[in-house]
């Protein structure tokens, strides 16, 4: 293989190109944005720097890896730093829970919940521990192309219960309702329902115990800036600004790419890392067969979207820590109305970041960068006009946070703007503006997700979140690792 074409420049597509150009691939990405990152994209206003998406990096070493395959170092690139508590649990009561690695503040925040828990939290974490080796170490970076691989896999996940549900799980060990919400809600992070998620996700919790969670200087942004000019040193090619418009086939092999633009190019090998019902659908859509699998796709499950308030405002908040998440008074049953009734309920859980307290820099001097958002339902299940919805949850929410955390934040604010599931939509192509594309329900997992090389076409892949193992930074990244062992086998290269 001497030419490779990745369609989309978020983490996945970003990692998988990194892989192929340091193994002598000559990699083109092809992105329609104006800039790189994907859900990680970044906007400037009045001197705020606005991350799009991800703030929580977790596993950094999945990410040094991609500098180490040619010798080079991430830290020329990228500051990374750690983030302390990992993140603060707020409860409409007034509860605060501080979690994070260290066991002695572990141990005193868990123990005022609840005193008996901490026995608890060690068998739990035992079983984290487990299923993080089997579902992340062992099988997070390798492609499930038939069943069988999907047999091998059966034994572990008999032996951890992956039938079962995070939250199920995690109320087996502990008792208190603060404490199971505490260690079921990161699910939430890669797009799935606690209450419904296997099991095997409480990996998470081992994944970040062990490796931390850590901020890029300057933003995520900076992070993906790190990885472009890294790709860009090796040789790679980063074309912006021109969305694909068809990914060219003749018989069962993918020859080359047309963008919309008009610009076209021959490879020996496409890997998409754009949403997998838009490449199905729209990219591959002269094929017969792409089409059915664009059909076959439509009914599974997808995650929620995010609607996320961006904001800029007067003052410094040294007392709000980088990471917070807002429970609202219900948990079970705000999850259903999110996954499964599609309804704007009255109450909301509220993730906010607040990078300035770690990096003052992205704000103007004196003032705060901050984001909060809130999972609503994907607009297959809640089809309204955001741009009517869109003002009214904006200032919802803002009073929430006002109510618990900033008194007077309306008359504080410099800047603001949301994103609503119809941007995810029109912005990133992305099926039903879901956030985290197919839901990680068991069922959509491993060998039944969508798979990391067409079942067709040989030399068409596939990368990021709709693939194993699924969304979220380490995951992308793994499914970048899967993606390009494929790719450089085939090419003789593996
Ligand atoms: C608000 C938010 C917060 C999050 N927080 C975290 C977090 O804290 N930690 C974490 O680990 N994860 C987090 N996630 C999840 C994580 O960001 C995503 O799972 C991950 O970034 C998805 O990467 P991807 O490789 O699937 O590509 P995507 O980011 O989906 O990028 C795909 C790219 O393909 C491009 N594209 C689409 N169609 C075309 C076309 N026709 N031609 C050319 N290009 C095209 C798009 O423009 C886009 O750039 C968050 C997600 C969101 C939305």
């Amino acid at each position: 293989m001497k030419r490779a074409i990745i369609v989309g420049a978020g983490f996945g597509g970003l990692a998988l190109a990194i892989r192929l150009q340091s193994a002598g691939v000559q990699t083109t990405i092809v992105e329609a944005r104006d800039k790189p990152g994907g859900r990680a994209y970044y906007w400037e206003r009045d001197g705020f720097v606005f991350d799009a998406g991800p703030t929580v990096i977790t596993d950094p070493a999945c990410l040094s890896e991609l500098w180490a395959l040619t010798g080079h170092d991430m830290a020329d690139d990228v500051e990374l730093e750690p983030v302390t508590p990992f993140y603060r649990l707020n409860w409409a009561d007034g509860t605060n829970f501080d979690y994070t690695n260290d066991d002695t503040v572990l141990r005193r925040e868990i123990e005022r919940l609840h005193p008996g828990d901490w026995e608890g939290y060690l068998k739990f974490l035992d079983y984290s521990a487990g299923v993080f080796k089997e579902g992340y170490e062992k099988l997070g970076h390798v492609a499930f192309l038939d069943f069988a691989s999907m047999i091998k896999a059966a034994p572990a996940l008999a032996k951890y219960q992956a039938w079962r549900s995070v939250y199920s799980i995690v109320s087996s060990f502990v008792k208190s309702e603060k404490l199971r919400e505490a260690l079921s809600f990161h699910t939430l992070l890669v797009g799935g329902n606690p209450m419904t998620t296997s099991a095997i996700y409480a990996l998470i919790h081992k994944l970040e115990r062990d490796g931390g969670v850590w901020f890029a200087k300057g933003g995520t942004n900076r992070l993906v800036a790190g990885m472009v000019r890294h790709f860009e040193r090796i040789g790679g090619e980063l074309r912006l600004n021109d969305p694909v418009a068809r990914i060219e086939t003749l018989g069962d092999r993918a020859t080359g790419v047309t963008t919309k633009s008009g610009w076209h190019a021959d490879c020996d090998a496409v890997a998409a890392n754009a949403d997998i019902v838009h490449t199905y659908r729209e990219l591959l859509g002269q094929s017969r067969s792409s089409q059915r699998t664009a059909a076959k796709l439509e009914r599974k499950r997808y995650s929620p979207s995010l609607f996320v308030v961006h904001f800029g405002i007067k003052g410094t908040w040294p007392g709000i820590p980088h990471h917070m998440i807002l429970f609202g008074p219900r948990y079970k049953g705000l999850l259903e109305d999110i996954y499964d009734h599609g309804v704007l309920a009255e109450d909301f859980s509220l993730y906010l970041h607040h990078p300035t307290v770690t990096d003052p820099s992205m704000a103007p001097e004196g003032m705060s960068t901050f984001y909060v958002l809130a999972p609503v339902p994907h607009m297959g299940k809640f089809p309204v006009d955001w741009a009517e919805v869109g003002p009214i949850l904006e200032k919802r929410i803002l009073d929430e946070v006002g109510r618990r955390l900033i008194p007077d934040i309306h008359e504080r604010i410099v800047t603001k703007f949301h994103y609503a599931p119809s941007d995810f939509k029109t912005d990133l192509a992305a099926h039903l503006g879901s956030a985290f594309s197919l839901e990680p329900v068991l069922t959509q997992s491993a060998y039944f997700r969508v798979h990391n090389r067409d079942d067709a076409v040989p030399n068409l892949y596939f990368v990021g979140a709709g693939t194993h193992p699924g969304a979220g930074i380490p995951g992308v990244v793994g499914s970048a690792k899967a993606t390009a062992k494929l790719m450089l086998e085939a090419g003789g290269r593996g």
